[in-house]
């Protein structure tokens, strides 16, 4: 592959997909709208001579048609979203228009392109859908394999699991080489502050409580985001078109055990002035509506087929992570002076504590 059209690029994961497929010697055709999520910072080193950045909505079909036109990329791979389960709660409108209407227009565009290509490009030609764990809904025990039904019960999953049918759908329909892979939790740096980890940090390094839902049983599947990335070019790569892969490393916590773990990492890297652990702010607050308790994929597809496996320990993936908010001063101050970056968000519809 040469070059591939990235979707949300200027988002956390998305960012650092480009940024490994450029350092892969790709050239990456980078279109996002640049909502509350998008930020042009993560973008910041990227040699532009193998990076162009399109400001624009996937949305938007005479705008793709004109990319995979003019650029005539090997692959698309779509992670535009909108992605945060709370927001979802509070208003799932933007939800549906992103995550449903954007995938759709996405899949006309490149099947209308797709279409119209010599018999070798197309041959060559894939499409790669971005998904998440929380398809299934909650699993009580064991493990969500490729091909389970689906279950998803907050906006947010329900709009991806839109999107998947979708994709699947252009795949039986008209032969689309679509691949779909499905990813649990995500942390690592340039994460937007809202979500767990990089909510934590920051508000412990503002010296303030951390917040955490419920009792902080919900179990999370963890993944550092290169290892992430890592696996979505083997599949846009290696993967069998009509495939679904899940991605994961095996690391599996409970959001509480999340938050004693940064706080001993930030005790160590960044100790409290007043000598006190930070594990002392950590404050339950009311829970997330409808809080699925526990994902777990299983890997063993991706992993036997592809070879691809995980190769960052959550310990080290985290202490890199927490590393990297100390660091980035600029980065952290302009996505704290953001509207709402630190403020809770999903209670909109049920009553505020
Ligand atoms: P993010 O919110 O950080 O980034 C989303 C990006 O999409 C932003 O840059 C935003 O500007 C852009 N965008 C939103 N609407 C757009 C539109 N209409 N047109 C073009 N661009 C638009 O999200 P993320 O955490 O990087 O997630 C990326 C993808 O991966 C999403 O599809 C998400 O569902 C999926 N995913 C995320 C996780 C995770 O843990 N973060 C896990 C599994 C799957």
């Amino acid at each position: 592959m040469e070059c591939l059209l990235v979707t949300g690029g200027a988002g956390f994961i998305g960012s650092h997909l480009v940024r490994l497929a450029v350092e892969r010697g790709l050239r990456v055709v980078d279109l996002d709208a640049l909502t509350y999520a998008g930020n042009p910072r993560n973008l910041e080193g990227i040699p532009t001579e193998r990076h162009v950045f399109v400001e624009g909505s996937v949305n938007d079909r005479a705008l793709l048609a004109r990319l995979l036109e003019e650029h005539r990329p090997d692959a698309v791979i779509h992670l535009a979203a909108e992605s945060h389960v709370d927001r979802s709660l509070d208003d799932p409108t933007l939800f549906v228009r992103t995550n449903i209407n954007g995938t759709f227009e996405l899949l006309e565009a490149t099947l209308d392109h797709w279409k119209g290509i010599g018999p070798g490009e197309r041959e060559r030609f894939r499409y790669l859908q971005v998904s998440t764990d929380e398809v299934y809904g909650s699993v009580k025990t064991g493990f969500s394999r490729e091909g389970d039904p689906y279950d998803p019960r907050s906006p947010y999953a329900a709009s991806k699991a839109a999107a998947d049918h979708l994709v699947r759908s252009f795949h039986h329909a008209h032969g689309l080489p679509t691949l779909v892979t499905s990813c649990g939790n995500n942390y690592g740096p340039r994460q937007a502050p809202e979500k767990l980890i990089p909510r934590a940090i920051l508000c412990l390094l503002a010296g303030e409580r951390l917040p955490i839902y419920g009792r902080g049983e919900n179990v999370r599947d963890w993944i550092f985001v290169e290892d992430h990335c890592r696996a979505l070019l083997e599949v846009v790569g290696q993967g069998e078109p009509g495939r679904t892969y899940h991605v994961g490393a095996e690391d599996r916590r409970r959001n509480l055990d999340v938050a004693s773990t940064i706080c001993a990492v930030l005790d160590e890297l960044r100790p409290r002035a007043d000598g006190a652990r930070h594990e002392e702010s950590i404050a339950f607050v009311e829970d997330r509506p409808g809080h699925d308790l526990r994902y777990a994929l299983d890997v063993s597809r991706i992993r036997d087929e592809l070879g691809w496996e995980a190769e960052l320990s959550f310990e080290d993936g985290l202490r890199r992570t927490v590393s990297w908010y100390l660091e980035n001063d600029a980065w952290v101050t302009e996505a704290l002076a953001r509207p709402d970056a630190l403020s809770r968000q999903g209670l909109g519809r049920t009553e505020r504590t």
